[in-house]
């Protein structure tokens, strides 16, 4: 058997994600490796898939994030592999059972919490470790933010363990970090992977802020059903941003440092639980989430670098399927953070970085050109082609020589002696008469009222622009007032054009419209079975409380969606379906497959409709999904087609024999949903 068999069979994934084969066969041959993967990039399955593979021997897996662990352990035993986690939320009995596991060799993964580590050694010296798995291997880095004292004790470890194998795997790049971890985790220098960054099926689009709570009312509308993260900056706003959904009917949840625990710990459990949750946070939220099946991410507020927008844009997608992220950007934002640079912690050398690397932010942010190639590049990779998943890619912007109305704003920031903020400069510009104007003498000016060839809007977007672009800056200490900057001397006195994209408004619109076709994972006519079969992994999961997507991750729903398995082998071929997800849920999902498929396009409902009985329709329809998994909701599932509905409708049988007498009636649908149907059609006589 070879390791892609056990990835068909036990995963029941088709193929390795790039970079995966080379890792697995590594550590398969025995080296020590280092892995360095962007979030998202697949590494548990490169640890994984050997531990299982080898006929024997236990894999130690040592990672810090207990939630994250035991969702992990769950997955592996819903595809019938021998885990379990150690950590410090253990009951007693729990750990009895490990032990005795771990005495009669039958594990093959043991997840441990690093606190766990001191006393587990002599445990795990009599248990034939094979490997130990560092996770998050970043961890040990004493300069790090993340690090764990712990981490230090993993060496003792390995040389009690008389120089195991070692596997460390972390999504941070940075060379320094490297070298500690090569340093601090192995003996001599360990196989490095690096892997490359870019994640495909994440989309990736900016927006200027154009009444930005109405731009995430619409996103997330559009995304219904769907799991999402909302970034904002301020603790304040994620609460207010949440309860505007709620108000639209959005189950959303905010989360931030300054909740208390348990309400933190509640939603971010029913977040990572329950389907269709959009979560509002500042950036505390984030770190420990292992959900794989997050469909968006929409940063209200523009993140701090470029480094920050992609780890939290990676949160979604890491199933694979497509994901969509949006970042709305405005000029007050540009003026935040420039504000908590310079008031931050740290020396001016600090400072100057920080800048330049909220620099390349809005450098991405005003791309003129595929972002993927300009976001990769920024990580030192090149992609040839433009993505074509990324809104530049769908719709090139137009650009237009701004030298003019650049010119025309700078005069109009220096003729107004560089004291006033952006909407004051436009009001010079567009020469509007307002209290300020007077009191300045502004509509005296020789620039007041040069600028009425553009709207406020389209203002906004050129002065947006001329700020990415370093042609002024803002100054805090002065009220937020435009300054310009060396840079704006030779467009000022005409020798250097510059070019900028059209923001104009209805641009805007039509790239939004655009976002939310995207947004679609199956076409139209199928989403009414993607939702059933989400109703079902929903029930199955909760039946053995844990997340939805331990059952199945939602690319695998829209891969039965779009190839519609007629049988246990069609549905073999699915993504993610292995041999224990068969043989545990096939019946279940295929039933529902079958019904669904076969049904007719609706035309009974509509032939309902036009007799007057949508209403009756509709109840009986609501009464076969009730009753589908019989009164105690553990029978096997029976569907009734929507063509028996509408005989139901047509006929109105009112009793069981004359139930039994409609063409497609079964004995088994007259016993389970006889009764409640003949109560409805007697409701609606
Ligand atoms: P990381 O730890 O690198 O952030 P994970 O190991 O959590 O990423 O993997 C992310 C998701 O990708 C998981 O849902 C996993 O099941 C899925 N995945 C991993 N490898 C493959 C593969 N070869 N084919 C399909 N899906 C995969
Ligand atoms: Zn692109």
């Amino acid at each position: 058997m070879t390791a892609l068999n056990t990835l068909n069979h036990v995963f029941g994934f088709d193929d390795f994600r790039p970079g995966q084969q080379a890792i697995v066969d590594s550590i398969l041959a025995g080296d020590d490796v280092m892995v360095i993967m962007p979030t998202g990039g697949g590494k548990s399955l490169c640890y994984q898939l050997p531990a299982i593979h080898r006929d024997e021997g236990l894999t130690v897996v040592i990672s810090p994030l207990i939630a994250l662990m035991r969702d992990q352990v769950a997955a592996l035993q819903a595809a019938g592999v021998a885990a379990a986690a150690l950590s410090s939320s253990n009951s007693p009995d729990e750990n009895t059972q490990i032990y005795e596991a771990l005495e009669a060799g039958r594990l093959r993964l043991l997840y441990l919490a690093p606190e766990r580590l001191n006393a587990s050694q002599a445990l795990l010296a009599k248990s034939g470790v094979r490997m130990v798995v560092v996770d998050e291997a970043h961890c040990v880095s004493q300069w790090g933010h993340d690090f764990r004292p712990d981490y230090l004790t993993i060496g003792d470890l390995r040389d009690r363990l008389g120089g195991v194998q070692m596997a460390a795997f972390t999504a941070t790049a940075d060379p320094d970090t490297q070298a500690e971890i090569a340093k601090k985790l192995f003996t001599g220098t360990p196989t490095t992977f690096l892997r490359g960054f870019d994640r495909p099926n994440l989309s990736l689009a900016f927006a200027p802020k154009n009444r930005p709570r109405d731009q995430l009312i619409r996103y997330v509308k559009a995304r219904k059903g769907q799991s999402g993260i909302v970034y904002a900056l301020s603790r304040s706003k994620t609460e207010t941003l949440a309860k505007a959904l709620r108000d639209e009917g959005i189950e959303a949840l905010p989360y931030h440092a300054g909740l208390d625990h348990e309400t933190r710990t509640r939603h971010q459990d029913r977040f990572q639980r329950e389907d269709g949750i959009v979560i509002c946070g500042t950036i505390a939220f984030g770190m420990g989430i292992d959900k794989p099946d997050v469909r968006f991410v929409f940063h209200a507020d523009l993140p701090k670098s470029v480094e920050a927008y992609y780890q939290e844009i990676g949160r979604a997608g890491r199933d694979g399927a497509p994901a969509e992220t949006l970042t709305l950007y405005g000029v007050d934002d540009i003026a935040m953070r420039r504000q908590q640079i310079d008031e931050g912690a740290g020396d001016a050398t600090k400072k100057r970085m920080d800048h330049q690397r909220f620099n390349a932010l809005l450098a991405l942010a005003e791309a003129p050109v595929c972002r993927r190639q300009t976001l990769l590049r920024y990580f030192g990779e090149d992609l040839a082609e433009p993505c074509g998943n990324c809104d530049l890619c769908h719709q090139p912007p137009k650009m237009f020589d701004a030298s003019v109305p650049v010119q025309k704003a700078l005069s109009a920031i220096y003729r107004t002696e560089q004291r006033f903020g952006a909407e004051q400069v436009i009001s010079v510009l567009r020469g509007e008469i307002n209290e300020k104007t007077k009191r300045f003498g502004h509509d005296a000016l020789s620039v007041f009222g040069i600028g009425q060839d553009y709207s406020k809007i389209m203002w906004r977007g050129i002065m947006r622009q001329m700020l990415a672009h370093g042609l002024v800056t803002i100054d805090n200490d002065r009220h937020g007032a435009w300054m310009l900057t060396e840079q704006a001397r030779p467009i000022l006195r005409g020798e250097q054009s510059i070019s900028l994209r059209e923001d104009a408004i209805r641009q805007e619109q039509k790239r939004e419209k655009q976002a939310s076709q995207v947004a679609r994972m199956v076409p139209p006519e199928d989403e009414a079975l993607l939702s059933e079969l989400k109703s079902l992994r929903r029930r199955l999961a909760d039946e053995q409380n844990v997340p939805a997507y331990v059952v199945f991750p939602d690319r695998s729903l829209i891969d039965m969606v779009m190839r519609k398995p007629g049988d246990i082998d069609g549905l073999a071929t699915c993504h993610g379906v292995g041999a224990k997800k068969l043989e545990r849920y096939g019946e279940a999902f295929l039933s529902v497959l079958n019904g669904q498929h076969n049904m007719l396009p609706k035309p009974g409902r509509r032939q309902a409709a036009l007799s007057g009985q949508g209403a009756l329709f509709d109840e009986l329809q609501k009464t076969a999904i009730d009753l589908k998994y019989g009164r105690t909701g553990t029978d096997k599932p029976l569907v009734i087609s929507e063509k028996v509905i509408a005989k139901l409708v047509e006929l109105q049988p009112d009793s069981e024999a004359a139930m039994t007498r409609i063409p497609g009636v079964t004995e088994a649908m007259v016993n389970r949903f006889g009764i409640a149907f003949i109560t409805v059609l007697a409701d609606y006589r």
